[in-house]
């Protein structure tokens, strides 16, 4: 079997229920926990949920809790079989499984890290008790936006800005923006209700229709979605400048805004 990508729902799919028959990580700063403790913690375990909160992947291991965040490059793959960590394969994780072993790798942590928490002790951890509302949970209101929104930044800085709104990357923030109809420089003060009603509802439906073409990957709204990326071939801006505007024929033009680059079409997009 070669090694496969997977994504959340393979991992809930293929892991939930099963139990940890051994865990290790390739170097100590990938953890918040000793190397030994780590695979001391999760051995015996099993895996009752899988779950995201912003751009962090949530394990559920019942006591233990793991904070996986992939950042850039990073993956979770299939193994073929045990395969001691290594740089690349940094964390790895085998479960039990009926037939083949169930290997799975978190790679390149190099940024990124996978720590264990005690059971309700991971909402101290730094990125989590900083996160705004998840896009699709309740508490992510129209009313919620233009109070975020009372601020002289760029609508786009604040739209990445984790602790306004968790889990948006580059990608989505500049389909989301387009959208609405609404440019990237615009001061977030400066919008009307209209323009945030059409933010929001925007967020919604393009994170919905992502998760549903299984556009991204294993840690969610992440920009990384390269091998499952259906929803790629739907964006409408993104990595489109020169390419005429889809709505109105005017070129995608590219720029940078929070320091990031930025597609938009001048004529739809309110400046
Ligand atoms: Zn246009």
């Amino acid at each position: 079997m070669p090694e496969v990508t997977v994504i959340s729902e393979d991992v809930a799919e293929l892991a939930l229920g099963s139990e940890v028959l051994r865990a290790a990580v390739f170097r100590p700063d990938v953890t918040n926990v000793e190397p030994k403790e780590f695979g001391r913690r999760l051995v015996g375990r099993t895996l009752r949920a899988t779950g995201r909160r912003g751009k962090i992947i949530v394990l559920d291991f019942g006591e233990v809790v793991g904070l996986v965040h992939l950042v850039i490059s990073g993956r979770v793959l299939r193994l073929p079989e045990w395969r001691e960590p290594d740089r690349m394969n940094t964390a790895v994780l085998e479960f039990e499984g009926e037939g083949e072993p169930l290997v799975l790798a978190f790679t390149r942590l190099w940024l990124g890290y996978f720590d264990l928490y005690n059971l309700g002790e991971e909402e101290r951890h730094p990125l989590i008790s900083r996160l705004g509302p998840d896009p699709l949970s309740e508490d992510f209101t129209v009313q919620y936006l233009a109070s975020a929104f009372g601020r002289k930044a760029s609508v786009k800085a604040l739209l990445l800005d984790q602790s306004v709104v968790a889990g948006l990357g580059n990608i989505y923030v500049d389909e989301i923006l387009f959208s609405a109809r609404v440019h990237p420089t615009r001061k977030a003060s400066t919008l009307s209700r209209d323009e945030i009603q059409n933010i929001h509802a925007a967020t919604r439906d393009i994170l919905r229709r992502a998760i549903e073409l299984r556009g991204t990957t294993f840690d969610s709204y992440h920009d990384a979605f390269g091998e499952t990326g259906k929803f790629q071939r739907q964006l409408k801006v993104f990595a489109r400048a020169g390419e005429p505007c889809p709505e109105c024929g005017t070129e995608i033009m590219k720029s940078r805004v929070a320091g990031r680059g930025t597609h938009t079409c001048p004529a739809c997009q309110v400046s």
